[in-house]
């Protein structure tokens, strides 16, 4: 028998699915994820246990047809992407159709769901390893999605208890994560909550709707955060470099930067070093550059504290590829470099112009 064998389907499955969910950080993010996808305007993220023994997210968006109840956990199955192209204009979180058959390999996870048609009745759908359909029944449900994932990593003894031994910082993590979300949804109601087994249900933070990402920033974080926070609107053009990428492909060049940060003004409002939150196209990601950069050029106006950072980019959907990492946290900017210096740019004279009005805005 020859020595190179294809490795048996489960198997594969099992390896593949351990990329896309790594953490609890990447369950909840896919689960949040498909619900602002469906349209929601209200959703619940519920932890037992920190999410050791359950994570819950319930939302009141499209529900699932029947049609699609056999494939909705298959791997590589989505609404969301049909082939290559539509990557590039993608107005979705997800594509790949990877979380839920993920989820169905490492976790023990079921549905309830219902369109607005089918209520009062939902259905209750339990799956195989493999994301197969295993079987449905017919529930009493509100219009809208229930994805239940109980037993995380029950399958992966190593990672388990990794999960265990971390899980107060885990848990944090995801806190932080999930305010992020909250913070740029705009329209939508978020609560978040975690009962432990013999404790209260504890509200961890919650959001009202508003339109105004201002205003979730305020339920999020409190009033007193916004007290020393500028407005960042900033807008400027990239320069054309000799990157390949960037000749001629009718991308837009023109980016703008609109969010909230501290004011840098020494001795006023507090350091918040871990409250800097980075979107691009209003989707939350993992920018290191950018933020060293934000961080650089505050440095210069104030150099004992860190800002309260709340930055969209907003740029050409073709001027940037998701598609990195198997989280897509990891955004790939092609023309990092110029958009870095332009940003720091921007950055020092909207802080100048900071400077000059503060004195005359005293008493
Ligand atoms: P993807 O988000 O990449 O499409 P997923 O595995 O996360 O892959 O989800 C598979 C499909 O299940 C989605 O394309 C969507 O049609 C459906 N789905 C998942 N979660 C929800 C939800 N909360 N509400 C409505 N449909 C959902
Ligand atoms: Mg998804």
């Amino acid at each position: 028998m020859a020595s190179i064998q294809a490795i048996e389907q489960t198997s594969v499955h099992q390896i593949q699915s351990g990329q896309v969910i790594v953490d609890l950080n990447s369950v909840v993010k896919e689960l949040v994820e498909n619900s602002l996808d469906a349209g929601s305007t209200s959703m619940e993220v519920r932890f037992r246990n920190h999410g050791l023994d359950a994570i819950e997210v319930i939302d009141n968006g499209s529900g699932i047809a029947p049609e699609d109840f056999e494939s909705v956990a298959l791997k590589h199955h989505t609404s969301k992407l049909r082939n290559y192209d539509d990557l590039e204009k993608l107005d979705t979180f997800g594509f790949r159709g990877e979380a839920l058959a993920s989820l169905c390999a490492l976790s023990q996870l079921y549905i309830i769901t219902a369109r607005e048609s089918d209520r009062p009745r939902g259905t209750r759908l339990e799956f195989e390893v493999s994301g197969r359909l295993k079987g449905t029944s017919t529930v009493v449900a509100q219009r809208g999605t229930k994805v239940v994932v109980e037993k995380i990593f029950h399958n992966l003894p190593v990672r388990k208890k990794e999960l265990e031994k971390n899980i107060k910082r885990e848990y944090g993590k995801v806190l932080t994560l999930l305010q992020a979300y909250a913070c740029i949804s705009t329209g939508v109601r978020f609560t978040v909550s975690n009962q432990m087994p013999k404790g209260a249900k504890n509200t961890s933070f919650s959001t009202n709707g508003s339109a105004a990402t201002k205003d979730n920033i305020i339920k999020v974080f409190g009033s007193k955060s916004l007290r020393d926070l500028v407005a960042l609107d900033l807008k400027f053009e990239l320069q054309p470099t000799s990157s390949a990428l960037s000749i001629n492909d009718g991308t837009s060049r023109e980016v703008k930067v609109e969010g909230h940060i501290s004011r840098p003004v020494l001795g006023e409002g507090r350091s918040a070093p871990d409250r800097q939150m980075f979107y691009v196209n209003s989707r939350p990601c993992g920018l290191p550059q950018v933020a060293k950069a934000f961080n650089e050029v505050y440095k210069s106006f104030n150099l004992s504290q860190s800002p309260f950072i709340f930055a969209n980019l907003i740029m050409d959907t073709n001027s940037y590829d998701v598609n990195v990492s198997p989280d897509k946290r990891t955004i790939l900017l092609h023309d990092q470099g110029v958009l870095l210096e332009s940003l720091k740019e921007a950055l020092v004279e909207l802080f100048e112009s900071q400077e000059q009005t503060v004195p005359q805005t005293k008493p």
